[in-house]
């Protein structure tokens, strides 16, 4: 067969080709515009052309600072097909870890929404090797800033030109993006996409058994396109003519609630804290969901209660899937085996409250205390994947070899698989309970207090036990109905027939908010020094 290369280049080319009417609906600071996939792949070329200009090579490091949008979109494929590589980084990260990848990198030139300006101005002088900065800004001037060179996104597109032709002799193996894990402790690590890893990722995405994203999908990706590229999206979309609908800057509830009806979304991607904020809107008020056919979520466990709120509170299809930053991100997925759809409502819903089974192109293995563990759904150990999407590396950093080994990645993760082969994610090897030599999973009894009527969020960490070495420890925050009315010892009894007796959180703590993660995941290290602290002084 042929060895034709794998490259991001067929995938904006192939918009503009066959879908050039196909449209962009991109919600930037002022509002809603739209585009079709002739102008984007237009505006792309001129791109590419300016940043050429502004003297940006193959393999330059390319930062973007920028919430979903069409200039980021822009900037999705400008980047990696001039040859040169898209870093996109997490605008909500501290401005220390912000200063350190950008460094870390090597970024040359940074493009920044106009609102991230204030952050950037903040730290640019610790930045070592940055030449450029672009503003993306709807605005016809530039806002003030003390960063030079800076440039206008549309007057530099403008001056460029669009006859530009990306480079025909791009590797397949060449890095095309990077994107930094935001670690609970230390710096962040750097993960670099190849233009291959993401075009098979891509067609990982499109299959009817995986993600099914297809022309006639009218695509909402809510996750950030920092946090691993919204989930490869905006690249499945755009190659197969998809509709993407793009939320932009501050988005609220009520706005993803008003995009879905309004443009009709067919398939949308966020983690559970996303939906947990939806199902909250939807209780509030009509809106016409009838369009979707698929929530995806993921980045963290999905709780039943949510699932089950979507399924049958209001029909709409739910698809758990996991993954992370060092895999592309898709890695399961959990579509229901044709034979399980006769099951009944509530056996379904506990298939789709695990992950998944493994999506085709990739490989696993599960190492327990006894080597690879058996597939009974209850023995526990840690997820090992391979494929052409799961990175090799960490990019210039030694905590590589703690990760990947013999040719595997290590993900840190703690798993059980049932006898189907679908994977259920215990916990982080880190977010563990070891209590008395024996392993309790802070998901399980976190998702079941998500079951309880009363309960909004929790979240269970482990504070140190002379004893048994760990215990658990639950923080509850109540939904604004139950708030005062609702006892730790009613959610204890409520837990009681679900759990081993040693398994029951030794305390239960209300709070008013849980902290959170830049990409809306329980901060367990926070809330874990702070229920010790808070133990601590009442003792
Ligand atoms: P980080 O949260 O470290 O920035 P990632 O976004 O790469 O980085 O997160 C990956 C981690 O998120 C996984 O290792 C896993 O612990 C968790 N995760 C992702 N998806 C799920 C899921 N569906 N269920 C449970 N945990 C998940």
């Amino acid at each position: 067969m042929m060895q034709t290369a794998l490259t991001l280049t067929q995938m904006i080319n192939r918009a503009e080709k066959y879908f050039p009417k196909k449209q962009v609906v991109s919600r930037t600071a002022s509002g809603i515009k739209r585009f079709t996939y002739k102008e984007i792949a237009e505006r792309t070329r001129r791109l590419a052309d300016g940043l050429e200009t502004l003297g940006v090579e193959r393999g330059d490091k390319v930062g973007t600072l920028a919430w979903n949008h069409h200039r980021h979109l822009e900037a999705y494929f400008a980047i990696p097909c001039s040859g040169a590589v898209l870093h996109t980084i997490n605008i909500r990260l501290s401005p220390q870890h912000i200063a350190y990848i950008v460094n870390h990198a090597e970024d040359k030139v940074l493009l920044i929404d106009s609102d991230i300006l204030p952050l950037i101005e903040k730290i640019h002088s610790e930045f070592t090797t940055v030449q450029a900065y672009i503003i993306m800004t709807d605005e016809e001037e530039l806002p003030e800033t003390t960063l030079e060179p800076v440039y206008h996104y549309e007057k530099l597109l403008a001056s460029a030109d669009d006859s530009y032709e990306y480079p025909d002799d791009l590797d397949e193996n060449a890095p095309a993006g990077m994107c930094y894990t935001s670690a609970t402790t230390g710096n962040p690590k750097g993960v670099v996409y190849s233009h291959r890893g993401i075009v098979l990722h891509s067609m990982a995405l499109g299959l009817v058994d995986g993600a099914g994203v297809s022309e006639k999908d009218i695509a909402l990706p809510v996750v950030p396109m920092f946090h691993v590229n919204a989930w490869g999206l905006p690249f499945a979309a755009v190659w197969f003519g998809t509709t993407l609908v793009m939320p932009g800057p501050y988005f609220t509830p009520k706005l993803i609630a008003e995009l879905i009806e309004q443009e009709k979304v067919t398939i949308t991607a966020g983690v559970p804290t996303i939906w947990l904020g939806l199902l909250k809107e939807l209780d509030e008020k009509t809106y016409d969901m009838s369009s979707l056919r698929a929530v995806l979520c993921g980045g963290a466990a999905a709780p039943r209660g949510i699932i089950h709120a979507f399924e049958k509170k209001h029909n709409i299809p739910f698809m758990h899937a996991y993954g992370l930053t060092e895999t592309s991100p898709l890695v399961v997925i959990s579509n229901l085996k044709s034979y399980q759809e006769q099951l009944s409502d509530d056996e379904k819903i506990n298939i789709k409250a695990m992950q998944g089974i493994l999506v085709p192109g990739l490989e696993m293995k599960v190492i327990g205390k006894d080597g690879e563990i058996k597939w009974d759904g209850a023995e526990m150990g840690e997820l090992a994947l391979r494929g052409p999407w799961i990175a090799s590396e960490y990019y210039k950093d030694e905590r590589t070899a703690e990760a990947f080994k013999d040719g595997w990645f290590y993900t840190g993760d703690v798993v059980t698989v049932d006898e189907e082969g679908f994977m259920k994610i215990v916990d982080r090897t880190k977010d563990l309970i070891k209590s008395g030599g024996e392993w309790i999973s802070s998901v399980d009894l976190e998702n079941a207090l998500m079951t309880h009527e009363a309960v909004f969020e929790a979240a269970v960490v482990a504070v140190p036990h002379e004893q048994w070495q760990e215990r658990p420890v639950a923080c509850v925050v109540l939904k604004d109905d139950y708030t005062g009315k609702t006892s730790a010892e009613e959610l204890l009894q409520f837990l009681e027939p679900q759990f081993a007796k040693w398994w029951l959180p030794d305390e239960i703590i209300f709070m008013k908010e849980i902290p959170k993660t830049s990409v809306g995941k329980f901060l367990k290290r926070t809330l874990r020094d702070h229920v010790q602290k808070d133990i601590l002084q009442r003792n």
